[in-house]
């Protein structure tokens, strides 16, 4: 038994693909700040601040989370909430809003247009790491719930 379980752990450690989470961000600083981040908590993460290829990307790379400023040159993020949730190649994929706009009237702006959920800039490093886990969690500790099954 002991074995059985060492085995399918092994398995799975050979199998598993830590999440993928595209972020769309015109700011430099903030964009390299929530890839470290990212990779921090073991996600792989695409980075972009061209706001008009998020959607093409999201289609091809099936991220797993998409993290998505609002203010971008181009087209705006809730231009992209809009068409990524309109698409069925990527409907399904959960939407962060990390945003400046942090009145209460953005807010529920940002809600309303598709997003499924929302930080505002500047946050802090823990309260982005939680973000992540509430969306991520089950994707980023595969072992621990494969554990809790066996046991
Ligand atoms: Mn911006």
């Amino acid at each position: 038994m002991e074995l059985a379980r060492e085995f399918m752990n092994q398995n799975k450690v050979q199998s598993f693909m830590p999440p993928l989470v595209l972020v769309v961000e015109d700011n430099e600083d903030n964009l390299v700040l929530m890839r470290y981040a990212l990779d921090a908590v073991g996600c792989r993460s695409i980075c972009l601040q061209d706001s008009y290829s998020a959607v093409v990307i999201a289609k091809e790379h099936q991220p797993d989370l998409i993290l998505l400023d609002v203010l971008l040159p181009g087209l705006s993020g809730i231009d992209i909430v809009k068409l990524l949730k309109r698409e069925p190649l990527t409907y399904h994929i959960p939407v962060v809003a990390v945003t400046a706009l942090a009145s209460a009237e953005d807010r529920e702006r940002i809600l309303f247009a598709g997003f499924d959920d929302y930080l505002s800039k500047p946050f802090m490093i823990e309260d982005f790491e939680f973000m992540i886990h509430q969306h991520l969690d089950r994707k980023l500790n595969p072992h621990a719930s494969i554990n809790s099954c066996l046991e």
